[in-house]
């Protein structure tokens, strides 16, 4: 009976919420301009903002990995205000807004706005990103079994988001200039918003995605009602932001997240010293660990617009195939074409009670991750005279990796959910959210040690070749031996955790 309400009520559309492929179309083109601008970031910084200095690849470095640490721990900020004040619909509109004026300002020539603009995507991402996955999750009541599914679908909406930006932001950035790739960036997002406001005009929202309550929402603060008020405190956060990025010599971000870490492990410990059962606390000891696993996983991963990057522009040879800024995009082909296979596995496994707890999944994940950097440590050995390696070495790499994320990622995501305690969810999620922040500072850590300095002798080549091959042989040795020790602590874990996992 109520069923056949809900679907008077909320149109459907190929089995699921109609909403839903509102939602698909507007974060993919979200993530268009979120992954075709980080495609060209670093080659940006390199060429443009930091060429006329030696230690160009290392203020580039600190630079991408604030910006990367700053735009996912905003989503922590950006839920919680959305929970309590602006709901889920506003807080999309407002971060969407941010980040395609953050777009546009970076086609903008000049450092200043440069930084400024960064600062709006950290603001806009705030908004934007946590509320826009939790608005699918509200698409379903409790239980609802088409719910994985319509996260699979979200997550290739994604992925095709950040497969096609970086293919198309990297051709015009090289056929016209940078500014015309980030310009591009900035129209894919407007296209997210206008998608979005065409599912609130056309209704299939139903009436998700409001204010919690129209008191916060109204409730005026210094004379001005919240709902305007957090926009202008938004805006005026990003010049603060935008700052703390410039000081790159500083590194304040770096300081600031160490600081962050302790505090938010600290808490948790006081969370899991006073739960009440037993099985909650292993519950969460788990979801730590998870995190905590993860956050090594995208310290790797993400090194994938950095290092990686510049390796792609200084020694593979990419000649007739894609331009370096456009290798970005082959994570999210390989995660376009192994999403559906690796979940088929999984629920295969399952069938078969063969489903393996998720930190053998996590374990096999850093595996994957060290395999992956293997792969590009040995591809030196193919090198020509000129240091240039064949493009399957990254292909490869791209590929394995790929697998790796879908062992953790998604599994990691929904897991989240099942294993907190229920009034510290959303906590929880940000805490998630906080993996890939600090993950950031990995990569900024590593992609320094991997600085090439500037002179005219030693950038490309056989110099640069030896620094990156040395470095990702560091990298594959780390990542497998976090792969290793997490999959021979699984069985200890299973006689600590029992059926938790
Ligand atoms: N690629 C995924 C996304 O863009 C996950 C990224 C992350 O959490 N580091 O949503």
């Amino acid at each position: 009976m109520s069923d056949s309400i809900t679907i008077k009520e909320e149109p459907q559309m190929f089995g699921h919420p109609k909403g839903l492929f509102y939602l698909f179309f507007a974060e993919l083109w979200e993530r268009f301009s979120f992954y075709g601008m980080r495609a060209l970031l670093t080659l940006y910084m390199v060429e443009k903002i930091f060429n006329a200095i030696a230690e160009r690849d290392a203020a580039t470095a600190v630079v991408y990995a604030s910006y990367g640490s700053l735009v996912y721990a905003s989503t922590v900020i950006g839920g919680q205000i959305s929970d309590k004040i602006l709901g889920m619909r506003s807080s999309i509109f407002l971060g969407g807004i941010l980040m395609a004026l953050g777009h546009f300002v970076l086609a903008i020539e000049n450092d200043m706005a440069f930084f400024l603009a960064l600062a709006l995507i950290v603001v806009g991402n705030g908004f934007f990103k946590p509320n826009i996955s939790t608005f699918v999750g509200a698409l379903y009541k409790d239980g609802d079994v088409r719910k994985d599914s319509g996260f699979t679908i979200f997550y290739m909406g994604i992925n095709i988001g950040g497969m096609v930006a970086p293919f198309l932001c990297g051709l015009l950035a090289v056929k016209y200039g940078y500014h015309y790739g980030f310009g591009l960036a900035g129209i894919g997002m407007l296209a997210g918003l206008i998608v979005f406001w065409r599912g609130i005009t056309s209704n299939v929202f139903g009436d998700k995605g409001m204010p919690p309550s129209n008191e916060a929402y109204e409730k005026k603060v210094i004379g001005v009602p919240q709902k305007t008020l957090i926009p202008i405190i938004a805006f005026l956060t990003a010049p603060g932001i935008a700052w703390l990025l410039s000081s790159w010599k500083s590194n304040y971000v770096s300081g600031i997240f160490k600081f962050i870490g302790v505090a938010v492990l600290v808490y948790l410990g006081y969370i899991i010293y006073n739960l009440k059962t037993n099985e909650a606390r292993k519950k969460l000891i788990m979801a730590v660990l998870i995190t905590f696993f993860m956050t090594l996983f995208w310290g790797f991963h993400e090194l994938s617009g950095s290092v990686i990057t510049l390796f792609a522009s200084r020694n593979v040879d990419l000649d007739g195939i894609m331009t370096a800024a456009q290798t970005n995009g082959l994570n999210s082909m390989f995660i376009i074409i192994l999403a559906i296979p690796i979940s088929l596995l999984w629920g295969y496994l399952s069938k078969k009670k063969l489903n393996p707890r998720t930190p053998y999944k996590f374990g096999l994940g850093l595996l994957f991750a060290g395999l992956s950097f293997y792969i590009l440590s040995v591809s030196g050995v193919s090198a020509d005279e000129n240091g240039m390696v064949p493009f399957y070495y990254l292909f490869a790499m791209y590929f394995i990796i790929s697998i790796g994320e879908l062992f953790m990622s998604p599994v990691g995501l929904s897991k989240i959910t099942d294993l907190s305690p229920k009034n510290i969810v959303a906590f929880m999620m940000g805490v998630w959210f906080l993996s890939s922040a600090f993950a950031f500072q990995i990569v900024g850590f590593i992609s320094k040690q991997l600085a090439v300095e500037s002179t005219d002798t030693n950038v490309g080549g056989l110099q640069t070749l030896a620094i990156y091959t040395n470095g990702f042989d560091l990298i594959a040795k780390y990542a497998l031996g976090a792969g290793v020790l997490v999959l021979l602590f699984s069985p200890l874990m299973k006689k600590l955790m029992g059926n938790v996992h």
